[in-house]
């Protein structure tokens, strides 16, 4: 499946160079966000919230697939995005991921908008705004905050409504069965 979208786009490679231009990535973006709203998909099937991120790197070359793990877990920072970026540093045996892009279904939080900085994620590509937790445009700007000594390049509302429906089905089956969150 990978192989065959590569070779498809063959033409497109360059638009992982800087010079180019967010537009010419549509179809690239739309592939890599299908792999992380799967992985949302089986975060929902989990009964954890339905967020699902990947991590590529300069290649297209997929170095993690996550979803959100915080209820199984027990863990309050196991948001899909962080748990994407400790796998992926692990895969290239190094804290710094230069030249990688995550996708993730949701607007990343202030916790992972902070990680992505710190790893040095250069470019973040996400489905829809989060109005309660948005650390990227909608609360905050951590991602391409000129105060920060590292801003990340960025891309919102690929594949938004598929990514905001399992958000809104997963809340409302919550709230149907009377279960808090
Ligand atoms: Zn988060």
């Amino acid at each position: 499946m990978i192989a065959r979208f590569q070779l498809r786009c063959s033409g497109h490679f360059m638009f992982l160079d800087t010079s180019n231009k967010i537009s010419r990535m549509e179809d690239w973006d739309e592939h890599y966000m299908n792999l992380a709203i799967d992985a949302a998909k089986e975060a929902y099937a989990l009964d954890e919230v339905p967020i699902g991120a990947v991590i590529i790197d300069h290649k297209g070359t997929v170095l993690a697939t996550q979803g959100n793990c915080t209820i199984g877990g027990n863990d309050p920072t196991g948001h899909a995005e962080v748990l994407a970026l400790r796998k992926a540093g692990k895969k290239v045996n190094n804290y710094r991921l230069t030249g990688c892009t995550l996708y993730t279904t949701i607007e990343p939080c202030v916790m992972c908008a902070g990680a992505l900085v710190n790893a040095r994620i250069k470019r973040l590509v996400y489905g829809a705004d989060d109005e309660r937790f948005g650390a990227v445009k909608t609360l905050f700007n951590i991602c391409d905050n000129g105060s920060l000594n590292h801003q990340i390049e960025i891309q919102s509302g690929v594949l938004e409504s598929e990514c905001r429906r399992l958000m809104q089905e997963f809340f409302k089956e919550k709230r149907t069965s009377s279960k808090v969150y």
